[in-house]
């Protein structure tokens, strides 16, 4: 196995960082549906906030497993203020595409460079990344059916508290 090309590493630890900061925006989105009592919600946004440290571990253990050196960036908060599901769905939406675009970049540093290891992994990524954003997709489509009613809300609430990890989907 060559060594781990610079660009390369450069550009996987600051997916690594981007996963991190994933998690720690979901975990504010989390924060706000546990104050709005829709515990369900909370409870869908948690396992995203895990699975997005899992993003950023799978990373960070092929970039130790490459011997390559790990470089710890800051995690900043969000700017952003959550005022209602659909408003945050819709944050959800883009930021996920936002992450699919640095994994696309990603993956063209590492063709360029005959990473094939590289490749290999962000396959997975990608593929990841179709579902992320299906889901995302699903849920603000399904908001904006409920178009605030009370009840609907409740409802949905109920359907995604029955979330599991390692699942993306509410599982309707
Ligand atoms: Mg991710």
């Amino acid at each position: 196995m060559s060594e781990l090309n610079e660009k390369v590493r450069n550009a996987l630890n600051q997916q690594i960082n981007k996963e991190m900061q994933s998690a720690y925006l979901y975990l504010s989105m989390a924060n706000y549906f546990e104050m709005e009592n829709l515990k369900g919600f909370a409870h869908w946004m948690n396992i995203q906030v895990q699975e997005e440290l899992s993003h950023g571990m799978k990373l960070y253990k092929f970039v130790l497993d490459r011997g390559g050196k790990i470089e710890f960036m800051d995690i900043k908060a969000t700017s952003q203020k959550w005022e209602s599901p659909i408003q945050i769905f819709e944050a959800v939406l883009a930021h996920e595409k936002y992450i699919t675009k640095s994994i696309e970049d990603l993956m063209t540093i590492a063709k360029k460079e005959n990473d094939f290891a590289t490749e290999g992994l962000l396959q997975w990524f990608i593929q990841e990344q179709i579902e992320e954003e299906a889901t995302a997709g699903e849920i603000l489509e399904r908001l904006k059916q409920i178009n605030n009613s009370t009840n609907g809300l409740f409802m949905y609430d109920n359907v995604l508290s029955g979330r599991q990890s390692g699942q993306s989907s509410s599982n309707e």
